[in-house]
């Protein structure tokens, strides 16, 4: 498919399988992947296939792409057993929110009573 890609950035390489990951869900345009330094009992990545550096870059490129991220993360949670009891999804932006991988990705963090504001 004809999409954005960086050659140094790490999620890139997670999706040409450059560099292995967990895999949870695999779709045409969206890739999930165990977080490696888990922070609740899920703790899963969502991210577009394409690169995007953040969810308003994301969100502007159209397509419904952010829409099938959200939908993505949902069944991940269904799957997973978390979705009952409620789950968080998360993308930070910039790095004064934490952000440090400069390729989108939703965190669904659940499993585990998640309290507000998330800090
Ligand atoms: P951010 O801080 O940008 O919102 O989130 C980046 C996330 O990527 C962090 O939660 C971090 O643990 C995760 N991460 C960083 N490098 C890797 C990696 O190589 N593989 C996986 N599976 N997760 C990673
Ligand atoms: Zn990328």
């Amino acid at each position: 498919a004809d999409r954005p890609f960086d050659a140094e950035c790490l999620f890139c390489k997670i999706v040409s399988g450059a560099i292995p990951a967990e895999v949870v869900l695999d779709t045409p345009r969206a890739l999930a992947f165990r977080d490696i330094n888990p922070q609740a009992p899920l703790h899963v990545l969502v991210i577009p296939k394409g690169h995007y550096r953040d969810v308003a870059e994301l969100a502007a490129a159209g397509g419904g792409l952010l829409d099938e991220l959200v939908l993505a993360a949902r069944d991940v949670a269904v799957e997973a057993g978390a979705a009952d009891k409620g789950y968080r999804v998360v993308f930070n932006v910039g790095a004064g929110a934490g952000q440090t991988v400069y390729h989108t990705h939703a965190h669904v963090l659940g499993g585990r009573g998640l309290t507000w504001p998330p800090g």
